[in-house]
């Protein structure tokens, strides 16, 4: 049995404000796209994700998708581009996943950050029992149908309402082959995914839903959200790292993941790449989690010649999987030459790539010493970086 899922990230979100729709808004530092993905992506049930994202988007979508782990990003499909409504968005995701041809497939919503594993895990076993299956959560509130004045016109019973949220999960083919009827009969505006099979008078099961797998639907949302992700990271913490490499034959040295044009290289087991590996240290000292060295030991033959970009990818890795956040990321490259300001956006947005932050938490300088000592006698580079870092407070952490 395989499973993929489709994340619905093609609306504008205009009720929640701001300069950007919601989905690409951040919630403690990381966009809600973001999280979404990884909550899919990161489950052992679900072999493929889709994102279905509106064409002005591609940018925001890939920074969102950006310095996902390997295991992670191998599961991503490229996104597709959704229609004018969520039903041709949805039918968009599931062409896409035409090829994979999986089994049972979950429609989820961009903008419900929070689900947990076990709501996954549930929806993948009714999708696959019962062909179609919605989460649903008992209502709290008394509904009332009201007429057009606003005047009751009737209570109902509580007992048999139900709110539904998503992931909704279906079987594949099923569920597919229904989809493209209603499109070619001309019915596009079906609201929820569920609502297609009974459109096709199919039947849709429901299970059990979660009262925290909210929909982030307006600014406020985002704001209560914000806060209470920053709320628990408090234990902010800054690591700092040093490195040196001699330079060697070469024709360039790579520098924070830039290769940049020189009369030599740099010598090394791996690439040699000073500023990554002082940008490395300086987050593994935020953790307190050793040094490179112990990581990636350098008389371990597999890290000859390894490009340096996996050992910061693997700090910041660490980072995120003990809930925290990377806020700030500063390297200070030391060396007569060659001139790094031309090439200091360039190394920005490279490390900034790698460790899977905003470019605009990323600061690359550049110094010299003046002539003196041995970056001054042009031996090689030096590197000094600092990184800080949010966690969740812990006693023994
Ligand atoms: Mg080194």
């Amino acid at each position: 049995m395989t499973s993929a899922a489709i994340i619905v990230a093609a609306g504008r979100g205009t009720r929640a404000g701001g300069p950007l729709p919601k989905q690409y808004q951040t919630i403690g530092g990381v966009s809600v796209l973001r999280r979404t993905l990884e909550a899919f992506a990161s489950h052992p049930a679900v072999e493929h994700v889709v994102a279905v994202i509106h064409p002005d988007d591609l940018g925001r979508f890939e920074e969102a998708a950006a310095g996902l782990p390997k295991m992670l990003a191998t599961k991503m499909l490229p996104p597709a581009f959704g229609g004018a409504t969520r039903q041709a968005s949805v039918l968009a995701g599931l062409e896409a996943l035409a090829d994979s041809g999986p089994d049972t497939v979950l429609v989820h919503d961009a903008a419900r950050p929070f689900t947990s594993p076990a709501l996954i895990a549930r929806a993948v076993e009714a999708g696959a029992t019962h062909g179609a299956a919605v989460p649903a959560v008992a209502v709290t509130d008394t509904v009332k149908v009201v007429d057009g004045a606003g005047i009751v016109a009737q209570t109902l019973d509580r007992a048999s309402l139900r709110a539904v949220q998503t992931p909704q999960a279906f079987r594949y083919p099923a569920f597919a082959a229904v989809h493209r009827k209603a499109a070619e009969a001309g019915v596009d505006t079906l609201t929820d995914d569920a609502a297609v099979m009974e459109w096709a008078g199919l039947p849709v099961a429901t299970f059990e839903g979660e009262t925290g797998n909210v929909k982030l639907t307006s600014a406020d949302d985002i704001l209560k959200a914000d806060s209470a992700a920053f709320a628990r990271l408090l234990d902010v913490r800054t690591g700092s790292g040093f490195d040196v490499h001699a330079f060697g034959p070469g024709d360039h040295v790579m520098l924070g993941g830039v290769a940049i044009p020189h009369p030599f290289g740099l010598a090394g087991h791996s690439d040699a790449d000073v500023g990554l590996h002082a940008l490395t240290d300086a987050l593994l000292g935020a953790l307190c989690d050793g040094d490179i060295g112990a990581h990636f030991p350098p008389s371990d033959p597999q890290w000859k010649g390894a490009t340096s970009d996996r050992f910061l990818a693997f700090a910041a890795q660490r980072v995120r999987e003990r809930g925290g956040l990377i806020a700030h990321l500063d390297l200070t490259l030391i060396c007569e030459a060659p001139k790094v300001g031309p090439h200091r956006d360039a190394v920005r947005a490279e490390v900034a790539r790698i460790a899977g932050v905003p470019q605009s938490r990323v600061s690359v300088k550049a110094t010299t010493t003046e002539k003196l000592g041995f970056t001054g006698r042009r031996e090689g580079i030096a590197a000094l970086a600092s990184a800080t870092i949010r966690l969740p407070f812990s006693e023994d952490a």
